[in-house]
């Protein structure tokens, strides 16, 4: 499912644009990107924000940023403004172009009354259960509603006085006279308006009644004159209906639906219904939780954006259904971070060495290399003394032959430094190993011995008077299964693993490490400072470790 060339992609969207261009039906692409604000967006819509934008930009159109309001009972200011900066972090522009389906209310609302002026619509006074009942099945036709042939004036003044304020929530609707009978049930005379006393974030409590999605869809693109109104599979059987008001309407621009396949991803949910569950259920820290799919969350988590557009445009587009390794994601991550990551030491399993040859005091500045996939970004000091830290899983006391790390007797080189040998094991009175004694050949400083000797192995290491300490949050999947159960449990699949917090101790020029910036711990991973830091409590996210270890697991059951 790779492309190989994501700098030219052809996808059968970019097929049927070049060629409406081809014959003259368009001179360029006008797309558009309608989120609901009812939550933030997930690396899903990525998928649909990266082939809007880059369809308008390839085919000198634009791309509009639409927000779907029209259902206030689940919409918020604050999605409004996060979904914004989800979009501009992600590397897109909207420039002018910015509406609201709410701006279109009173334009949708005339074009209701003209419905219902054609004998196209009318007001029904079955309840939303009832209304269920009458519909029928994939394999029943529907039953005709008692309200189904009332008169064009009843029908106006019913309506007017839906606006008014006159019926209760749910008490009466408007709907579209299609065919209760049709094959397609959402043709079966599907709802157009409802009523619902909620104040909108935008026109506040002007509105009681609101259009429903299928009516102020299609009439939004065509008051934007989108070329292509591109959108997920599941609205494949929705596009009969728009085609049906768009002839019914006298709308301004007779814009064409294509249908792609959504993205899935093994290992979470991407679906906002389920994302609100997670984090208004306390499971999650909130929306940007770096364990989410979110936009927002993977920022955090201190995946650049240009990793996200990379991997959306290697999945290509296509009309089959899918789920993507979760496992790919990271690493397309990984990919991006080893070339753009700078390099530094840090140990988040600490075990003390005492050097006993190495001088007491002294100021022991070494070079190391920042990125060493980028010459410009150059080296660094880092001060190296008698006492340090190295990762506890770098030693073994009993250690076999392939062991290249510290064991009793063994030689190892530490990174950018020297080489040393473990002399001594101290133990506490349980008997677990708390420190080692090592020497280290003076001769060594950079890494290497002047006699040509082969030293294997290279751990990092920090300075015990040097380093600083952190809350190192280390994250795996948020879900245990591939695919999270679509049942009322599906919550019991959350991995209750999937965040573990540890001490870490950081070489020192990570105390000042930039929000935003994600660095390469050697040998562990990518981290990136999270934004719970404070003066006195630094705190890194893990954004993805250094190989697949969860693969790993898995292959040893
Ligand atoms: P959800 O299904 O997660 O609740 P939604 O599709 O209802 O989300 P919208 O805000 O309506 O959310 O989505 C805006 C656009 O993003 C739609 O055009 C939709 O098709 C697209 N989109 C949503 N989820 C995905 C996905 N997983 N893959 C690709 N496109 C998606
Ligand atoms: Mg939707």
């Amino acid at each position: 499912m790779t492309d190989d060339s994501p700098e030219e992609p052809r996808d059968f969207i970019r097929e049927q644009i070049r060629a409406d261009m081809a014959a003259g039906l368009h001179d360029r692409a006008v797309t558009r990107f309608p989120p609901e604000p009812n939550g933030h967006l997930h690396i899903g819509h990525a998928k649909s924000i990266c082939l809007n934008f880059a369809i308008a930009a390839e085919f000198g159109g634009h791309c509009n940023l639409r927000f779907d309001d029209t259902n206030p009972a689940k919409e918020d200011q604050a999605y409004i403004d996060a979904i914004m900066e989800d979009v501009r972090w992600l590397g897109f522009d909207w420039g002018d172009n910015l509406h609201y389906t709410s701006d279109y209310f009173e334009q949708l609302y005339d074009w209701a009354v003209h419905l219902i002026g054609e004998g196209l619509a009318y007001v029904d006074d079955l309840s939303p259960e009832e209304m269920r009942d009458y519909r029928g099945t994939l394999t029943e036709p529907g039953r005709e509603s008692p309200s189904r042939n009332r008169g064009v004036e009843v029908n106006k003044d019913l309506f007017a006085r839906m606006r008014a304020g006159e019926f209760a929530d749910g008490e009466k609707s408007l709907r579209a006279k299609i065919d209760m009978a049709s094959g397609n049930i959402n043709l079966r005379d599907p709802v157009l308006y409802r009523i619902l006393r909620e104040t909108h974030p935008r026109t506040g409590d002007a509105w009681c009644i609101y259009p429903m999605y299928d009516f102020a869809h299609g009439q939004s693109d065509a008051i934007e004159h989108i070329t292509h109104s591109l959108c997920t599979l599941e609205f494949e059987d929705h596009r009969p209906l728009y085609d049906w008001l768009i002839d019914n309407l006298l709308a301004p621009a007779r814009p064409r639906q294509y249908e792609f396949s959504r993205l899935n991803l093994t290992h979470t949910v991407l679906s906002k219904r389920r994302l609100v569950e997670l984090v208004e259920g306390g499971h999650v820290s909130g929306w940007n939780d770096p364990r989410l799919p979110t936009l927002s969350g993977l920022r955090r988590r201190g995946i650049p954006a240009e990793a996200i557009r990379d991997f959306i445009g290697r999945l290509g587009i296509t009309k089959s259904d899918g789920i993507v390794e979760m496992s790919y994601l990271e690493n397309t991550v990984r990919e991006h971070l080893n070339q753009t990551a700078q390099r530094r030491m840090a140990v988040l399993d600490p075990l003390k060495v005492v050097i006993e040859n190495y001088p007491e005091a002294g100021d022991d500045q070494l070079d190391a290399i920042n990125n060493p996939n980028d010459e410009g970004a150059g080296s660094r000091k880092v001060a190296f003394s008698r006492e340090i830290y190295v990762e506890r899983g770098d030693f073994m006391e009993d250690p076999p032959q392939k062991f290249f790390r510290l064991g009793p007797g063994r030689e190892v080189r530490l990174r950018y430094a020297y080489l040393v040998t473990c002399t001594d094991v101290v133990k506490n009175d349980a008997g677990e190993v708390i420190e080692l004694r090592c020497t280290y050949d003076p001769e060594s400083r950079g890494g290497n011995a002047p006699d040509g000797r082969k030293v294997k192995g290279t751990i990092h290491w920090v300075s015990a008077e040097h380093a600083v300490s952190a809350e190192v949050r280390l994250y795996d999947h948020l879900f245990t299964q591939e695919e999270p159960g679509s049942g009322e449990d599906w919550l019991d699949g959350l991995n209750p693993g999937s965040l573990k917090t540890v001490k870490a101790l950081l070489e020192p020029s990570l105390a000042d490490l930039p929000a935003g910036e994600t660095v390469q711990f050697e040998r562990l991973g990518y981290f990136c400072r999270d934004a719970d830091s404070t003066a006195d409590n630094l705190i890194l996210n893990r954004t993805a470790s250094l190989r697949d270890t969860w693969a790993k697991q898995k292959a040893r059951g």
